[in-house]
C-alpha cells in the first residue's frame, strides 16, 4: 500500500493533512557550503547562554534516570519570572507540542478553529489533526502599515457558535507584525468565555515597541486566555525542545490529562532554568537583534524591496515574481532564506536576522543575484 492507501485508513482529520515542511535539507547544504549562512528558521544568531549549555551537559550525568515528570524547578522559576502560580504553567517539548495538545484537547469534529490568514503553519495542523475545521480570517492588506498582520476586527467577526479555539501569534510568524496589548485586550473582551484564545508569544522577547507587551498580564482578567512561550528563539535552545504555556489552573489541569509523562527531558529542564536566570544573555540577544534588524531592514529597503514591519528576529521581504529565482540564487551562494509559497506568499522570502557578518554576506549574495 502506498501513502494514499494508508491515508484512507487514517482518522478523517489526518486524511486532509500534510506534514509540516521544515525547509531545505540543511545537512546536505552544510556539506556543500562550509560556512553556510542559515537564515531560514529564525534561530538565535548568538546561540544559547553558556550557563544553559553547562547545565544541560551536567544533567547528562543523570541520563539513566527519568526526568522530573512535572518539571517543578523550572515551573517555580517561570512562575516567579511571570508573576503567576506554578499551577498556571505547563511545559512542552517545544511550544509546538503544546499548540497541538490544545487542539487535541479542545477542538474536534464539528468545531471550528480560528486563525488569521498568514498565521503560523502549526495552527492549521493542530486544527486538522483534531478533526476540526480551520477558519481563516482575512489579514490586513499588504499595503496597510501593519502589512498582512492580524485584523482583530475580522477575527472577532469570524467567531461563531462552532468556534472553540482561536490561535494568534503576537508578534506573528511569518509576517513579523504585531498587535498592541490594548487591542488584544479589547479583542478578548468581545469574545464569549467559552472561546479559548491562544496567544503564541514565541518572539515576544524580541519586541522593542512600547505598546507591544505580553498578554500574561491579561490572564487574571480572562480565564479563556492561554499564552504560549518558547525557549527556542531568544533563549537559543531550539535543539533542546522546550516551551511552556500559561493559563487558568483549571484549563492546565485538563491539558495535563493528555500530556505524555516525561515530555520534557532532563537536560532541557536544567538548561531552561539556567537560561531564564541568565538575563544578561537574553538582553544581549535582544539588543543585537534590534540593531541588526533595523540595519538589515534599512539595507533591504535601500534596494527598493518591500520589507514588512517586524518585532521579531526575521523580516518578511517582497521580491514579486523573482522570489523563487532569488531564493535559488541565494542558496547557490550559501545563504538560506525561507520561501513563503506554502503560506500563500509566493512573492516573499522570510529572512532571519543574523550576526552582522552573516547579514553582510546575505546582502552581498542578494546584490549578485539581483544584478
Ligand atoms: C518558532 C515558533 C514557535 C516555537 O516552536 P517550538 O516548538 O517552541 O520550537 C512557536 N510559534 C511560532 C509562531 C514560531 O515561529
Amino acid at each position: 500500500m502506498d501513502e494514499a492507501a494508508f491515508s484512507a485508513l487514517a482518522q478523517p482529520g489526518l486524511q486532509r493533512l500534510r506534514a509540516y515542511d521544515p525547509g531545505l535539507d540543511l545537512v546536505a547544504l552544510r556539506q556543500a557550503h562550509p560556512g553556510l549562512v542559515e537564515l531560514g528558521s529564525n534561530e538565535n544568531a548568538l546561540g544559547p547562554s553558556p550557563a544553559a549549555v553547562a547545565a544541560a551537559v551536567a544533567a547528562l550525568d543523570d541520563a539513566h534516570r527519568y526526568p522530573d515528570p512535572i518539571g517543578g524547578g523550572l515551573k517555580r522559576a517561570l512562575a516567579a519570572h511571570h508573576g503567576v502560580s506554578p499551577g498556571q504553567l505547563m511545559l512542552g517539548n517545544g511550544s509546538h507540542e503544546l499548540l497541538m495538545m490544545l487542539g487535541q484537547t479542545f477542538a474536534g469534529p464539528g468545531l471550528d478553529v480560528l486563525a488569521s490568514q498568514f498565521g503560523f503553519a502549526v495552527y492549521a495542523l493542530a486544527a486538522r489533526a483534531a478533526g476540526a475545521d480551520l477558519v481563516q480570517a482575512p489579514a490586513l492588506p499588504a499595503g496597510h502599515a501593519m502589512a498582512r498582520g492580524h485584523d482583530l476586527d475580522a477575527m472577532a467577526a469570524a467567531v461563531g457558535p462552532r468556534t472553540r479555539l482561536v490561535y494568534l501569534a503576537n508578534p506573528n510568524n511569518p509576517t513579523g507584525t504585531w498587535v498592541p496589548a490594548t487591542a488584544l485586550e479589547a479583542f478578548l473582551a468581545r469574545l464569549p468565555p467559552t472561546v479559548l484564545v491562544v496567544v503564541d508569544e514565541a518572539y515576544m522577547e524580541y519586541a522593542t515597541e512600547p505598546g507591544l507587551v505580553s498578554a500574561v498580564g491579561l490572564l487574571a482578567r480572562f480565564e479563556n486566555l492561554v499564552v504560549t512561550r518558547t525557549f527556542s528563539k531568544a533563549h537559543g535552545l531550539a535543539g533542546l525542545r522546550l516551551g511552556y504555556l500559561l493559563a487558568a489552573p483549571g484549563l492546565v489541569a485538563v491539558l495535563e490529562r493528555l500530556r505524555e509523562s516525561f515530555n520534557v527531558n532532563g537536560p532541557a529542564l536544567a538548561a531552561g532554568e539556567a537560561a531564564l536566570a541568565d538575563t544578561g544573555h537574553v538582553e544581549r540577544v535582544r539588543q543585537a537583534n534590534a540593531s541588526e534588524r533595523e540595519a538589515l531592514a534599512d539595507a533591504l529597503r535601500a534596494r527598493e524591496l518591500a520589507v514588512s514591519p517586524s518585532q521579531t528576529n526575521f523580516l518578511l521581504v517582497g521580491f514579486g515574481a523573482d522570489a523563487a529565482a532569488v531564493e535559488q540564487g541565494l542558496v547557490a551562494r550559501g545563504v538560506v532564506p525561507r520561501p513563503m509559497a506554502g503560506y500563500g506568499l509566493p512573492g516573499c522570502l522570510r529572512i532571519t536576522v543574523g550576526l552582522r557578518d552573516q547579514n553582510r554576506k546575505l546582502l552581498q549574495a542578494l546584490d549578485e543575484v539581483l544584478a
